[in-house]
């Protein structure tokens, strides 16, 4: 039995980190002190010594661990586990949408969501904040702040209050509202901004400056990258050490798309898988796509999307400091990026749970709805084993009205229910 309570994650040698490098111009940092972004303003990777890991590990070791996201302890930063804040980061299904599949003449086995709702607070931020603060703890940092649209705020704040530190989060004045409630109810002192993300972002950097409050603003420290990697170890080794062919993420700020490309490659690397890695698909909103903009121009750095709306809200993010690091993971991937309509992304949620009982988010239902874009214009093809990531429940965003009723006092025709 395994039992969540912080410090019984038994293991013998934590971590194999060496150093952080600067993603734009390769400069070196040290691993084990407080460190944001690089000297260019830029994010750091996090290196490992994978010769040492390669020796002290393998696939069988892996297959025999608890199924959640610390067996990749060793490719991971914490050094001392007794740093690990975890609410259960357990291993999250594969559900193939078999039904939706056999309507668009695709084989079931190809058309496979990475279900991230199931992890602790509903979303997949849950690995990038369980990492980045189990880290702040390890480092010493007694306050942490950021800016959210919903979903990330939620993990921080709960990560926070367990491992004892303290939070301020700023939002956007339209995130959702059970965000904004989870986010207070799990102990953070949450405010909504007139603004969005990128201007709270301005505001949670103005603080650190005045306060001394430590930013954990997506890709600002260098830790998220390595719990949202987990994602990517985690996919191939379900799998049976297989790699899809493609892969659709919802992009935001790109943590994930960023971690597992940097997991893939570590994963090969180390000689756990072989042959090509998935093709990397950025799903954008078109009410906000600067990623899709960048990549059609070619260029590697995107220019801030005016005016970005979607209702897709954890894919509402107008500049994203790890744009080059999106890009090039795509580019080397030989993937592509794609916008689409919040109109489909909303058929394509409601599809998806009318077709497969499988309620998605809109940011899920927005992958969906670009793997049948991307079908139809033959940008890929029904043999191509396809991943699809829900990055949180359904269960937090709006549904359908649901009005009808009952008078247990009337003669009820039970043959029209
Ligand atoms: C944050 C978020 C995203 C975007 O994730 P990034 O890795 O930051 O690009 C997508 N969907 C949901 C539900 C989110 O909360």
């Amino acid at each position: 039995m395994q039992i969540q309570c912080n410090d019984n994650l038994v293991s013998d040698r934590q971590t194999f980190v060496t150093h952080l490098e600067c993603a734009l111009e390769g400069s070196r940092a040290e691993a084990d002190t407080i460190q944001t972004l690089s000297p260019a303003g830029r994010p750091y990777w996090v290196k490992y010594d994978i010769a040492a890991i390669k020796a002290h590990l393998d696939r069988d070791a892996l297959d025999a661990r608890p199924q959640d996201m610390w067996r990749y302890r060793e490719m991971l930063p914490v050094r001392n586990r007794s740093n690990i804040v975890s609410l259960g980061e357990a291993e999250t299904p594969l559900v193939a949408l078999t039904n939706m599949a056999a309507k668009l003449g695709v084989d079931g086995q190809n058309l496979i969501v990475k279900d991230e709702g199931r992890l602790p607070t509903g979303s997949f931020k849950a690995r990038g904040l369980v990492m980045a603060i189990s880290m702040a703890k390890e480092l010493g940092v007694k306050q942490v702040a950021m800016p959210t649209n919903g979903n990330a705020g939620a993990a921080l704040a709960a990560y926070a209050t367990r491992a004892g530190l303290e939070a301020i989060v700023l939002c956007p004045d339209n995130t959702p509202e059970i965000n904004v409630r989870e986010i207070a109810a799990q102990g953070a002192r949450v405010y909504r901004v007139n603004g969005l993300i990128d201007e709270c972002g301005k505001l949670v950097g103005q603080g650190c400056r005045e306060q001394g409050w430590f930013d954990l603003s997506t890709l600002k420290e260098p830790y998220r990258i390595e719990g949202k990697k987990t994602m990517g170890l985690e996919l191939a080794q379900q799998m049976g050490w297989q790699v899809p062919d493609v892969i659709f993420y919802p992009t935001g700020g790109g943590t994930g798309l960023i971690g597992m490309w940097k997991g893939f490659n570590e994963l090969k690397q180390l000689g756990f898988i072989s042959g090509k890695l998935p093709k990397m698909v950025a799903v954008q909103s078109t009410g906000c796509a600067p990623i899709v903009r960048a990549f059609e121009a070619g260029e590697r750095h995107a220019t801030r999307w005016e005016n970005a709306e979607t209702v897709a809200s954890g894919i509402r993010v107008p500049g994203a400091v790890g744009d080059f690091m999106i890009l090039d993971a795509v580019r080397e991937s030989g993937g592509f990026a794609t916008a689409v309509p919040d109109a489909d992304i909303l058929s394509a949620t409601d599809e998806a749970v009318q077709t497969d009982g499988f309620l998605m988010c809109p940011e899920g239902g927005a992958t969906l709805a670009a793997y049948k874009a991307a079908l139809a214009s033959g940008q890929i093809d029904k043999g191509e084993r396809a991943v699809l990531f829900n990055c949180a429940t359904g269960l937090k965003y709006p549904m359908p009205e649901a009005p009808l009723t009952l008078d247990k006092h009337a003669n009820i025709d039970f043959s029209t229910l």
